[in-house]
């Protein structure tokens, strides 16, 4: 060994050892913070499944390559880091020895042609992930990029680092080329072989590039281990675990669909004998999240994907899910040393840990640990009262996350919490929660006017009670019953029922509020009252069938949403089918025939809770094809990327003060594709949608119609049964 060789391994072995005792210290921090989390018994089931799910999205990128230039160049990095890190483990045989390598691999052709080709698409790879950066850096983009309030440095580090480490690879190899000790042909390494004819045959070389590469490796290390929040780097380990524990093991979708119910020390509240000063109702401080939650938190890479979605964001409105889970994460980290001293304070709001167990605790951490979780500037809160109110619960941030973040959950659990404990939610949605209890529907209708929908139609709607032998029981809803354009859907529906000759029949006054707008808005006290006596009705109604034949079609993908994924948890199993599945079954099958093609110009926007929150995406563009003249005209942002009409969430209820309307930029969209018809699948699509054409004065030159309808029009063009439709159609 050289002098030269002396010192690198020296210096290799000196930042090495601070480098492993920082990470080992900040992953014990981060354990420790992570630990903090309420428990969660539902996470490890199934682990076979969440194996092939975690390895599926990680090593094939599955959610990653949906965005498929960014995809392909993250997935070269991915390798290409996987690859590195062997490179780094040479490197330390290098600095020892300048003909050092990795022990039995090292020299086979087939492990120097393999570096050599990750090493180039690394290369590439980052360089395309630096140049998308840098135009959509948010000083030239504003808002519209999906890297603003994203931790800038920290992303321009990371990828420095790793196209430093990538190309200190190439320059070893060139040294080793140079001094005549590279063991590899041309053909396997051909551009370690350019640089090495570049560089000269100086034999130290190959020690000193070593080092120099060490130096950066472990540099990087430095930096995250002293800084645990900084997620676009920690999302390389964590990743893997948030999304081998994400809510559904299998697939895509996970934290859409339905809500977790409320959970008290890792088990659903039963609220006949539930106390809010022994059991937790919802989150009102960091640590009520899960540790999965708190896991989340830790994961996010700040990419923005869930940001450029997000329709509060893209309307001007303070809510971005990044920023949201930025908060938590820095609030969380930030208040760990107080709750890990012992601090925190019970369900009635006391103090744990004694005076000499805060002693030593740093008084940055007891100030963040007096900040409400929710509140405004004035109160120091971490999250503003108006973006928690600004979600819709569209899922497009879920439905984007490449690490599975569950943004959903935790803003609802924030809101349970505003709404049960606090009574704070805006004002003019307790009309809604006041009707719910008193009336069982958000409007206040008499329950007995649910049936006046089927008055004037030319056949009996039969009820649950009068028949038995039904095959769907139909879910009308309560837009679907008392809203003037969705009963037109409604009456769409059961006429073509009625004509391709399906049995079914209606609860009429025995229906209520599938609780929705209640479960979505945070009133778990009211959602649980409507579902249950729901699932009390719907039990009886189907008693002695199995749950093949217990089926229910609804027209509100609400409903059909809330019946379908979460009566479950108050054993109500059913198979639930949205209006527009029934009617694509009906078409192919050839029980409805259209006959008069629609025309004009269609175009279909997708309801989150039936496209992205249940991936029913096709049956409603398999209706809409069978029915209109020419194809359907999609409007940029369709089916996963589908833009919200703004009424997810209980936002029906509440008053959009903030920024743009959602529903008018949606309009815009729809307009912008030159079709007559916007189709819709949902009721509140329906009415967000109407108003924002009447809002642009178009009332006259586009219509907003249920698929149901552009279907009734085709199959029996005159109009029927009072079904008020008068169509468009071709010829
Ligand atoms: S659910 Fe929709 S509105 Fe809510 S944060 Fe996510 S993208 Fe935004
Ligand atoms: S998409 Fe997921 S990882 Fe990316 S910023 Fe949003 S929450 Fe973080």
């Amino acid at each position: 060994m050289g002098s030269v060789q002396i010192v690198t391994t020296i210096l290799a072995a000196a930042i090495t050892a601070v480098a492993v005792w920082l990470a080992v210290r900040a992953v014990s921090k981060m354990v420790a913070v992570i630990r903090l989390g309420q428990p969660d018994p539902t996470r490890s089931g199934d682990r076979a499944r969440r194996t092939r799910t975690m390895l599926a999205e990680t090593a094939g990128h599955t959610r990653m390559l949906r965005w498929s230039v960014v995809g392909a160049a993250h997935w070269f990095v991915m390798v290409g880091f996987v690859v590195l890190s062997l490179l780094v483990l040479e490197a330390y045989f290098e600095v020892v020895s300048p003909t050092g390598g990795l022990p039995l691999v090292g020299g086979w052709t087939l492990y120097g042609l393999v570096t050599e080709l990750i090493g180039i698409l690394g290369v590439i790879g980052i360089g395309v992930l630096i140049a998308i950066r840098l135009a959509n850096r948010p000083n030239r983009a504003g808002r519209r990029s999906r890297f603003t309030g994203s931790t800038m440095w920290q992303g321009y580090f990371v990828e420095a680092v790793v196209l430093a480490v990538l190309v200190m690879g190439f320059l070893i190899r060139g040294f080793k080329v140079a001094t005549d000790h590279f063991e590899y042909p041309t053909w396997a390494t051909p551009l370690s072989h350019a640089v090495g004819a570049l560089l000269p045959a100086w034999e130290s070389g190959v020690s000193v590039a070593a080092l120099v590469k060490i130096s950066i490796s472990m540099t990087w290390v430095i930096v995250i281990s002293l800084n645990v929040t900084m997620g676009v780097a920690w999302h390389r380990f964590l990743a893997f675990p948030n999304i081998f524990f994400k809510r559904k093991p299998g697939g895509a979708g996970s934290g859409l669909g339905a809500l977790r119910p409320m959970m008290s020390d890792g088990k659903p509240l039963d609220f006949e004998e539930a106390d809010p000063e022994k059991d937790q109702f919802g989150v009102a401080q960091v640590e009520q999240f899960t540790w999965k939650g708190l896991l989340d938190f830790s994961t996010c890479t700040e990419c923005g994907r869930c940001q450029s979605q997000c329709p509060a964001w893209n309307t001007g409105k303070p809510l971005s899910p990044k920023l949201l889970v930025l908060s938590l994460r820095d609030h969380a980290y930030a208040k760990a040393p107080y709750l890990l001293a012992g601090g925190g304070k019970d369900l009635t709001g006391e103090e744990k840990a004694t005076v000499a167990q805060l002693a030593h605790v740093d008084v940055l951490a007891l100030a963040e640990a007096e900040k409400p979780l929710v509140g405004d500037a004035e109160a120091g809160g971490v999250i503003d009262p108006d973006v928690l109110w600004s979600c819709t619960t569209c899922g497009a941030c879920v439905e984007q996350c490449p690490v599975d973040i569950e943004h959903v959950d935790h803003i609802v659990d924030m809101r349970r919490y505003q709404v049960l404990i606090e009574s704070s939610f805006p004002s003019e949605a307790g009309v809604m929660l006041r009707n719910l209890e008193n009336k069982g529907n958000p409007w206040g209708a008499p329950q007995n006017t649910r049936e006046d929908w089927t008055k004037g139609l030319e056949f009996e709607v039969p009820r649950v009670g009068e028949v038995s032998d039904f095959e769907y029981l139909f879910w009308v809803g309560c837009a679907g019953a008392f809203e003037d354009r969705a009963k037109k859907t409604t009456r769409a529906v059961a006429t073509l029922l009625n004509e391709a000759g399906v049995s079914f029949a209606i609860l009429g006054e025995g229906e209520t509020c599938s609780g929705d707008p209640a479960r979505r808005i945070g009133n778990e006290f009211v959602f649980q009252m409507l579902a249950q006596q729901n699932v009390e009705t719907l039990n009886e109604a189907f008693e002695g069938r199995e749950k093949a034949k217990r089926k229910i079609v609804a027209t509100c993908p609400h409903c059909f949403n809330t019946l379908g994924n979460e009566y479950g948890q108050l054993g109500g199993e059913f198979e639930v089918v949205h209006h527009t599945q029934l009617l694509a079954h009906l078409v192919s099958a050839g029980r409805l025939t259209p006959v008069q093609p629609v025309d004009g110009g269609v175009t279909y926007h997708d309801p989150c809770y039936l496209g992205r929150h249940n991936r029913v995406f096709t049956p409603p563009r398999e209706v809409l094809g069978s029915a209109i003249e020419g194809g359907l005209t999609e409007m940029p942002r369709n089916s996963e990327r589908s833009f919200c009409c703004g009424a997810g969430g209980a936002r029906m209820w509440m008053e959009e003060r903030i920024g743009k309307r959602i529903n008018v930029d949606r309009v815009e969209e729809a307009m912008s594709t030159g079709a007559r018809t916007v189709a819709v699948g949902c009721p509140f699509c329906s009415t967000m949608l109407t108003d924002g054409v009447n809002g642009k004065g178009a009332g006259e030159q586009v219509e907003v119609v249920d698929v149901a309808s552009v279907l009734l029009r085709s199959v029996k063009p005159a109009g029927v049964g009072g079904a008020e439709e008068s169509a468009p159609v071709a010829g």
